[in-house]
C-alpha cells in the first residue's frame, strides 16, 4: 500500500518535503494523512478532489464537514465572487448579509432568538463556556471525554482518547482544567455523581450531540436527554457543539434530529460551507445579551474578533443556507449516505471473520473496523489509551488504502455530500473491496 502510495504521488511527496522545511510537520491542516506524506489538491469538483499527481479521489473529507453542496458549487462562488469584485471583502463595517444571515439562522433553529459571529468553531466554543460562567455566575465546565471543541487551552482535556483523564496537549498548564471536569461518555451515573459532587458549581455541560467526532464514538440514543435532564435539575446550561452537525442533521440542527433542546448552539465552519472564517453562538436573548456590554450593565462575556462576521463568511453563510435548502442538500446527501452505509454492510457481510459495520448519522457515515474483547469502541467509549491507539493505527491504515484506489475518507469517517452518486458509490465499494483482499481470512 505504501509503495503504491509512493508511486501515485511523487510531486505531493515533493510538495511535502519543501513544505517541512518552512512549515512544522509539513502540513498545517490536520485533516489529511500525513505519513508516508500530505497530498497536495489541484483542484475539487463536485464530489471529486484531483491532486497535484493528477490522480482523482471520490471525496469524503468534504473539507473536514463543511461540504455539502459539493465542492466548487458554482452558484455559491458565484455570489462570493460578486461581493469580492463588486463591493470588496473587507472594511470593517456591518454588511447586509450579516443581517440576512443572521435572521436566517434564528429562522431555522427553534432554539435560537440571537446569534453572535465569531471566526472559527474554537471561537465559538469558547465563547459559549463564557456565556454560561457570566450567565449562571458558576466556573465549572463539563466537558464530555471523546468530544471535541476545539484547541483552546482549556478544552482540550481527553480530546482524542476517551476516559484518558491525561492532558492530550502539552503546552497547556494543568490549572488551565481546574474548572474543567471530564465525564466518560454514556456515563449515565458518571454524570449524576458529578452533579451531586458539583453542586452549584457547573455553569454548563458541552457536548457534541453526536458523540465525540462527530459519532465516532456514537452517542447513546438516551444520552442527550439525560444532560437536558441533569442539567435542568441542577440549574447548568446545555450546550451542543454543532461545528460539524449543524446543517448536516439537519436546517434545525441536532435539536431536531435528537428532539433535545439545548440552551446555546455552537456552530462553525458548515455555516459558511467552509469559507472562512467561519463561527457562531446561537441562544435566547436572555443569554445571548451578555456578549455586549450594553445589554446588560458592563457584566459582558467578552467576545471581539478582526475576522467576526467578515463580509465572505456571511456571503457564504447566507448564501448557502438559502442553497442547501433549495437543493436539498441534507435530503440527498442523507439518502446517499443511506446508500452508502447498506452497501458497505453487504460487503462486510461477506467477511463475517472481520468485525467491520457501517453506520450513518444523515450524511455521516462512520465504518467501525475495531475491536477489542469482543467490543467496538462505538459501543464501549470508555475504552483505554492502547485501545485508541491501537484503533488510530488500525483506521490510518485503511485510510491509506482506500487513497490508492481514489477514496479520500476522514480516518473512519465519511462526509457525504449532494453530488455523490452512483458511480461514487461503485468507486467507493471496489477500494473497500479491495481493503477487504489485504487482509487475510481467519
Ligand atoms: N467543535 C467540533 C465538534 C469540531 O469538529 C471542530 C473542528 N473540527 C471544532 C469544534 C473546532 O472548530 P475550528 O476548527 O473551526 O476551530
Amino acid at each position: 500500500v505504501i509503495q503504491d502510495f509512493y508511486q501515485r504521488g511523487p510531486k505531493s511527496q515533493a510538495h511535502y518535503e519543501r513544505m517541512k522545511a518552512v512549515v512544522p510537520g509539513g502540513l498545517q491542516h490536520n485533516l489529511g494523512i500525513s505519513k508516508p506524506f500530505a497530498l497536495a489538491y489541484q483542484s475539487a469538483k463536485g464530489d471529486k478532489i484531483y491532486d497535484i499527481d493528477g490522480n482523482e479521489y471520490t471525496d469524503y473529507l468534504m473539507d473536514g464537514g463543511p461540504i455539502i453542496l459539493g465542492h466548487h458549487f458554482e452558484p455559491l462562488d458565484a455570489e462570493v465572487v460578486k461581493l469580492i469584485s463588486e463591493r470588496g471583502p473587507a472594511v470593517g463595517l456591518t454588511h447586509e448579509n450579516e443581517l440576512r444571515f443572521a435572521e436566517e439562522i434564528v429562522k431555522n433553529i427553534p432554539s435560537v432568538e440571537m446569534v453572535r459571529f465569531v471566526a472559527s468553531g474554537t471561537e465559538a466554543d469558547t465563547l459559549a463556556i463564557r456565556l454560561a460562567r457570566v450567565y449562571t455566575g458558576r466556573q465549572k465546565i463539563v466537558k464530555i471525554s471523546g468530544n471535541y471543541h476545539g484547541w483552546s487551552d482549556q478544552l482540550t482535556l481527553s480530546i482524542n482518547f476517551p476516559g484518558t483523564g491525561a492532558m492530550d496537549a502539552a503546552g497547556i498548564p494543568p490549572e488551565c482544567y481546574q474548572n474543567t471536569i471530564e465525564v466518560m461518555q454514556n456515563d449515565f451515573d458518571g454524570l449524576a455523581r458529578t452533579f451531586e459532587q458539583h453542586k452549584g458549581e457547573i455553569a454548563a455541560v458541552l457536548v457534541e450531540p453526536t458523540g465525540g467526532h462527530a459519532g465516532t464514538f456514537l452517542a447513546h440514543p438516551d444520552w442527550n436527554k439525560a444532560l437536558r435532564e441533569v442539567c435542568d435539575q441542577y440549574g447548568a446550561l446545555l450546550i451542543f457543539d454543532e461545528v460539524i452537525s449543524g446543517f448536516r442533521l439537519s436546517l434545525a440542527c441536532g435539536e431536531e434530529y435528537y428532539g433535545v433542546r439545548p440552551d446555546l448552539t455552537v456552530l462553525g465552519k458548515i455555516v459558511s460551507h467552509g469559507y472562512p472564517s467561519a463561527g457562531a453562538v446561537g441562544g435566547p436573548k436572555e443569554i445571548m445579551q451578555y456578549c455586549h456590554p450594553s445589554q446588560v450593565g458592563g457584566k459582558e462575556a467578552f467576545t471581539a474578533g478582526t475576522m467576526s462576521a467578515n463580509a465572505i463568511m456571511v456571503t457564504a453563510g447566507y448564501f448557502s443556507l438559502k442553497f442547501i435548502r433549495e437543493y436539498q442538500a441534507i435530503e440527498k446527501s442523507a439518502a446517499y449516505a443511506n446508500r452508502l452505509t447498506n452497501a458497505l454492510n453487504e460487503l462486510f457481510a461477506t467477511r463475517k471473520d472481520l468485525p467491520f459495520f457501517a453506520y450513518n448519522l444523515q450524511s455521516i457515515v462512520h465504518v467501525e473496523t475495531a475491536c477489542y474483547n469482543g467490543i467496538s469502541l462505538v459501543e464501549n467509549p470508555a475504552a483505554r489509551l492502547p485501545e485508541a491507539m491501537q484503533r488510530y493505527t488500525v483506521v490510518q491504515t485503511y485510510a491509506l488504502a482506500l487513497m490508492t484506489r481514489g477514496v479520500l475518507p476522514l480516518g473512519d469517517r465519511f462526509y457525504c455530500c449532494m453530488q455523490h452518486d452512483e458511480d461514487s458509490l461503485r468507486k467507493t465499494l471496489a477500494a473497500w473491496e479491495y481493503v477487504l483482499t489485504l487482509i487475510p481470512a481467519d
